[in-house]
Parts: structure tokens; C-alpha cells; sequence
């Protein structure tokens, strides 16, 4: 008989059973398939973790200089390389992303952390000028005990984001992956101890984000939330953070509008918009999930879309030429499936997919077809809330200053692509755009270096820069007396 693989809690740098000797079960989404069990924490299991994380902060690692730290960081990321196939593997085989989207991802989490083992040299406090007889500066010091609880959707990548620029800023971490999807963030643990990390500095607690998750929030052992995932979400983490004032940062979900100009490069614009919906079969935060196409081009584009998307691979995640994966959950394809009939109620038409894709293929594990929903009003529920799958929905407008007053129509803020050959349009277009994210004339998003984070419910705080350094460090002000009398401030 076939051994099962079981994962364990990573709590002080040991492999943990549950205090309760509880597992739950990971599975392969795109087959259906069992591929391990993994430990179910308890909220003892929480406690153990922050104290020990507490613990690793008194210690060794709060003594590690800023040049340690980024040599940690430097090593984690070559482990990373040496590992990369494996790893690329795991997340497709847990996620059921296509390789390629998983290369990409742990390819991206490398370089985070390489960044971020520059940015721990680079980042300093200042000297101010003030008056005679005083010396001022600021030190930056690590938050301290940070809770950082991820999504499924980027299990690896997430993690990477959370925890490179924790480790950098010199705070240890309590990180809890979502339920579906925790192996890879287990394998990046291990990594982190292999390369130099001490005990307890990174402990990962797998289990339930209402119980454990919600419980991690409220501990008061925790100095720092960082959280990605749904809006509804961050908004419970913000109230259950509040009541010991815990610093807090969210990325939450998106609405991203993708606009159209009737003078964009026509194929160009047609190849981003696709990427940029169906990209990680559209379960993507960032996901240009709004496509807003200027009147005189609309049907053209609509048509030539629709005729790209039928040549869109979907199938086995693991093979080279695939491009959709599958979706992460059979709730997951009911919730999809749910909004778009709703918007065929509501009055839109369907132009492409729709369903559950046929054939032998798709019979295990999750599936839909990549979906293109046209004549769609910017109030109906697909325009308005976050789908996360495969599912574009198309609008008209007639000029600049109604793009912009549909893409702003919206709850969220996370990001936006201008298709436009007209220079000024486009920065004007993107100064007025409410998101935290505006590409011009292409659909990426995330680049190690640039700021990543949403305005308005899509959260705050930002990942990927330098300032996600700040979000991990109190700032103290040191103000020295310095002359030769004595200070006398009441003139006694
Ligand atoms: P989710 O909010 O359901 O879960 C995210 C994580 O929070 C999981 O680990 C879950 O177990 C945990 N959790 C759930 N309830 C909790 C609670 N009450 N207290 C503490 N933890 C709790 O989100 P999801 O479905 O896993 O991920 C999809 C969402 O993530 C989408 O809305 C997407 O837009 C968002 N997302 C945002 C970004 C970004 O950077 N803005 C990136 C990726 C995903």
C-alpha cells in the first residue's frame, strides 16, 4: 500500500503534528486527486507559534545585522533556483495553474527575494538638522511578530511576496497558507531554514482561515497583519486587528478595467486584453476583468477576441503548450458559472463559453471554458463584483471622459491597462484612473521593484518595493542632547 505524504506545522524550525492529531486533505484540482494530508492547527497550535516567534525575535535574529539578513535572503533565493523545476511542479500540481504560469510566478518570488536582499542593505533612517546642542536620528525597527495569512490563487508567490520583505525588515512571521493550496508555502519554509534562518524566525500554521486565521488576528502576540485575499475578508481581519490597534496591511480583491481607445494597436491591444483576463484562468487579483473598448471599434474587437480566445489551450497544466489551467475548486466553478447567468438574466449576451467545457478530459477535476460576456451595463453584478475565473465582460463608451468615469465605477482600485497610440491620452487616462496599479499599453501588473497595492477597497499598503519596507519597520526618533550646560527647561 502506498504511503500517504503528510505535511506537518513548521513551529520553531520543527515538523509539527497538530496538537490534536487532526490532518485535513490537499488535493490536485485540475484531477481531482488526492495528493497529501496536511496538518489541521488548533488555536494551540497558533499560540505555540507566536510564542516562538516572539522568542526568535529576542534572539539570535534580532541581533543579525542588516548584512546577515541579505545574505539569508540572497540564499533562499539560490536555493530557490536549484530547486526551480520541482518546485514549478508542486504549485501546478496543487493549484492547477499551467506551467507556465508557474514558472513565472516562482521565477518572480526569486527575484523578490534577491530585491529584498538589497532593500535590507538599502534601507535607513536619517539624520534631521535641528537646533544647536542636538542630534537627531531615526532607526528603523522591525515591526515585530507578523501574522501573514495568503490566498490560493498565487500560493507560492504570495508567500514569497509576504515573506521577503518580513525577513528583510528583520521580523519573524507566523504565515498561514489558504486551506486549498499549502503545500508550496510548507516547501518555502523548509527553504528558508535551510538557508540560514534560525528557529522560530518563520513557523507556518495550516488550517481553517475562520478558526486558526481569525485567531492568529486577534492574538495578542501579534504586532503585524499582512493579508491577501478577499475584500470581505481583509474587512473581518481590519475589525478583529483593531482591538490591539495591530498594524495592518491589505491586498484585497479587484474589478480592473481594461480600456480600449479606437486608435490602440489593434492586435496588440486584442493579445494584451486576452493575457490579461485569462491569464491564471482569470483567478487573479489584478485581473483586467473589465474590458471598456471605444464604440467605433467595439464588435471588431469583440469578434477578434472571441477568435483568439478559441485558440486558447486548456487542459492538462503540466504540458508545455497549455494555457488555461484548471479552476481551483468545484465551488469555485459554481460561483463562476452563477455570475454568468446572472448577467445573461440581467440582459447580456453570452458571445463565447459560458460552461463547463466537454470532453474525456474535463471530467475530473474543475474546468470552465474561457467566457466572453458582451453588452454589459457597468451596474449589473458581473461588472461589479469580482468573479476570479476565466470571465471577460465588455462595454462600450464614447470618449475619454467616459472610459474613465466607468473605470472609476467601481468598489475597487487595484489595477488598469490604456491601450491608446496617443501619448498625452494615455497619461492623462492613467493620472485619473483610481487604482494602485495603471499599465499603458500592456497587462502586466507585478514587477519586483514597482509598487503593488490597491486604492479604495482593493486594500492598502503596497508589496514589492522598497516602501513595503516601512510596512514592516516602526520608525524611532532618537533625540540627543548634546551641549556643553546642562539643559535647564524651566529656568530653575
Ligand atoms: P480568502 O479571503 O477566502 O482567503 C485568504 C486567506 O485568508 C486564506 O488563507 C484563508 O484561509 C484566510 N482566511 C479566511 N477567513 C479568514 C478570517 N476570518 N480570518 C483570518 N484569515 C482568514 O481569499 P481566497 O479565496 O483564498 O483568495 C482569493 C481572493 O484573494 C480574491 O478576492 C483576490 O482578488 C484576492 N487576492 C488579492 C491579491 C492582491 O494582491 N490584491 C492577490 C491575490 C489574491
Amino acid at each position: 500500500m502506498q504511503i500517504e505524504k503528510r505535511y506537518t506545522l513548521l513551529i520553531n524550525g520543527q515538523h509539527v503534528e497538530s496538537s490534536t492529531g487532526e490532518w485535513f486533505e490537499t488535493y490536485n484540482p485540475a484531477t481531482g486527486e488526492r495528493m497529501a494530508q496536511v496538518a489541521k492547527a488548533s488555536r494551540a497550535d497558533v499560540d505555540k507559534a507566536v510564542d516562538a516567534a516572539r522568542r526568535a525575535l529576542n534572539g539570535k535574529w534580532g541581533r543579525f545585522s542588516a548584512a546577515r539578513r541579505s545574505q539569508v535572503l540572497n540564499q533562499i533565493a539560490a536555493i530557490l533556483r536549484a530547486r526551480f523545476n520541482e518546485l514549478c511542479e508542486l504549485e501546478v500540481l496543487n493549484s492547477g495553474k499551467s506551467l507556465g504560469n508557474a514558472q513565472g510566478q516562482v521565477m518572480q518570488a526569486i527575484e523578490d527575494f534577491e530585491l529584498y536582499a538589497a532593500a535590507a542593505l538599502a534601507h535607513e533612517g536619517r539624520s534631521k538638522p535641528v537646533p544647536n546642542g542636538f542630534l537627531n536620528y531615526t532607526v528603523k525597527e522591525p515591526v515585530g511578530v507578523c501574522a501573514q495569512i495568503v490566498p490560493w490563487n498565487y500560493p507560492f508567490m504570495m508567500a514569497a511576496w509576504k515573506l521577503a520583505p518580513a525577513l528583510a525588515a528583520g521580523c519573524t512571521i507566523v504565515l498561514k497558507p489558504a486551506t486549498l493550496t499549502p503545500i508550496t508555502a510548507l516547501v518555502l519554509a523548509d527553504i528558508c531554514q535551510e538557508a540560514g534562518v534560525p528557529d522560530g524566525v518563520v513557523n507556518v500554521i495550516t488550517g481553517s482561515g475562520s478558526d486558526v486565521g481569525a485567531y492568529l488576528v486577534e492574538h495578542p502576540g501579534v504586532d503585524k497583519v499582512a493579508f491577501t485575499g478577499e475584500t470581505s475578508t481583509g474587512k473581518d481581519i481590519m475589525a478583529r486587528a483593531s482591538q490591539t490597534l495591530k498594524r495592518v496591511t491589505l491586498e484585497l480583491g479587484g474589478k480592473s478595467p481594461n480600456i480600449v481607445f479606437a486608435d490602440a494597436d489593434f492586435d496588440a491591444a486584442i493579445d494584451g486584453a486576452l493575457f490579461g483576463i485569462y491569464y491564471n484562468t482569470g483567478q487573479s487579483c489584478e485581473a483586467r476583468s473589465r474590458l471598456i473598448v471605444q464604440e467605433e471599434i467595439y464588435d471588431r474587437f469583440m469578434d477578434a477576441f472571441v477568435e483568439k480566445a478559441k485558440k486558447l489551450v486548456m487542459g492538462n497544466p503540466l504540458d508545455k503548450g497549455t494555457h488555461i489551467g484548471s479552476i481551483i475548486s468545484e465551488q469555485q466553478v459554481e460561483v463562476i458559472d452563477g455570475y454568468v447567468r446572472s448577467a445573461v438574466e440581467q440582459g447580456a449576451r453570452v458571445v463565447y463559453g459560458g460552461k463547463r467545457p466537454e470532453g474525456a478530459e474535463y471530467e475530473k477535476g474543475h474546468w470552465y471554458m474561457p467566457t466572453v460576456i458582451a453588452d454589459v451595463s457597468n451596474d449589473m453584478k458581473v461588472a461589479q463584483e469580482e468573479i476570479f475565473g476565466p470571465v471577460i465582460v465588455m462595454t462600450k463608451f464614447k470618449d475619454e471622459q467616459e472610459a474613465v468615469a466607468l473605470a472609476n465605477d467601481t468598489i475597487y482600485g487595484l489595477a488598469a491597462s490604456v491601450w491608446t497610440q496617443d501619448f498625452g491620452r494615455a497619461h492623462r487616462v492613467a493620472g485619473k484612473i483610481k487604482s494602485g496599479i495603471v499599465m499603458i499599453n500592456n497587462p502586466f501588473s507585478a514587477f519586483p521593484g514597482l509598487p503593488f497595492g490597491g486604492y479604495k477597497q482593493s486594500g492598502f499598503g503596497r508589496e514589492l518595493a522598497m516602501e513595503s519596507l516601512d510596512l514592516y519597520t516602526e520608525t524611532k526618533s532618537v533625540l540627543a542632547y548634546i551641549g556643553e550646560k546642562p539643559l535647564n527647561p524651566f529656568g530653575l
